[in-house]
C-alpha cells in the first residue's frame, strides 16, 4: 500500500481528499501546519507528499526546501489559482507536480499515479554490457555514447540479453519472453531480428557482442572470439 503524507490545513479540503484516497486504497496520514507536516516528512517512509502551500508555522516552500536536503520523495504541490510564482518556485525546488485549487478528485488521482510511476521508473536500472548501455526508463539505447534506435521488439530483445549478459538464451526462451507464449508467426523470428540488431549495433560499430551459441541460441558478451 502507497502511503501518503498531505500537509493540508484546510480541513475540508483535507478530509476529502483523505477520504477518497483511503477509498482508492492509499494509506493517508494528514498534518495540519507546516512544523508538522515537515517533521512527519522528515521521519521518512513516504511514498508521495501533497503539499499545501499556504500553511500556518511554516508554508510550503519553506517545507519543501528544508525536506528536499534530505528526501527525494515525489511531492505534488497544492496551489491556489493565481499563483504562477509559487508553482515556479515549487517546480525549481524539486517538486514533482502542482495542482491547483479547486481540483476534482479524479485530476489528483491521475497526477499522483504519473508521479508514483515516473518515481518507479527512475528507479529501473541502466543496464551496461560492454560499451553498451540500456536505459531502461528512458527506453533508450547507445553504443560507445551514440544512440541507437531500436524498435519496441528490437528493444525488448536486447534487454533479455542484456539482463542476462554472458548467459546462452535458447530461441524458444527468447521467443517466449518478447513474442509471447501464443506467438503463431514464423519460428525463425528470433534469428531475424538478432540479424536487426546485429545490422544496428555490431556492424555499425565494428565490434562483436551478439554471439550465435550454434544449434541453442544467442548471448550477449563483451569478448571477440568466435564461438
Ligand atoms: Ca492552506
Amino acid at each position: 500500500m502507497h502511503r501518503i503524507l498531505l500537509i493540508e490545513d484546510e480541513q475540508k479540503i483535507a478530509r476529502f481528499v483523505e477520504l477518497e484516497l483511503t477509498h482508492e486504497g492509499y494509506e493517508v496520514i494528514k498534518a495540519e501546519d507546516g512544523r508538522t507536516g515537515l517533521e512527519l516528512a522528515e521521519k521518512g517512509g513516504w511514498d508521495l507528499m501533497l503539499l499545501d502551500i499556504m500553511l500556518p508555522g511554516i508554508n510550503g516552500l519553506e517545507v519543501l526546501r528544508r525536506l528536499r536536503k534530505t528526501s527525494d520523495a515525489p511531492v505534488i504541490l497544492l496551489t491556489a489559482r493565481d499563483a504562477v510564482m509559487d508553482k515556479v518556485t515549487g517546480l525549481d525546488m524539486g517538486a514533482d507536480d502542482y495542482i491547483t485549487k479547486p481540483f476534482s478528485i479524479e485530476e489528483l488521482l491521475a497526477r499522483i499515479r504519473t508521479a508514483l510511476r515516473k518515481r518507479q521508473a527512475a528507479a529501473l536500472p541502466v543496464l551496461t554490457v560492454g560499451p553498451l548501455q540500456m536505459d531502461i526508463a528512458r527506453h533508450t539505447v547507445s553504443c560507445m555514447g551514440e544512440n541507437v534506435e531500436l524498435t519496441g521488439r528490437e528493444f525488448s530483445l536486447l534487454q533479455m540479453l542484456m539482463e542476462n549478459p554472458g548467459i546462452v538464451l535458447t530461441r524458444d526462451a527468447l521467443m517466449e519472453q518478447v513474442w509471447g507464449y501464443d506467438y503463431m508467426g514464423e519460428t525463425n523470428v528470433v534469428d531475424v531480428y538478432i540479424r536487426y540488431l546485429r545490422s544496428k549495433i555490431d556492424e555499425v560499430f565494428g565490434i562483436k557482442l551478439l554471439h550465435t551459441v550454434r544449434g541453442v541460441g544467442y548471448t550477449l558478451r563483451e569478448n571477440t572470439h568466435e564461438t
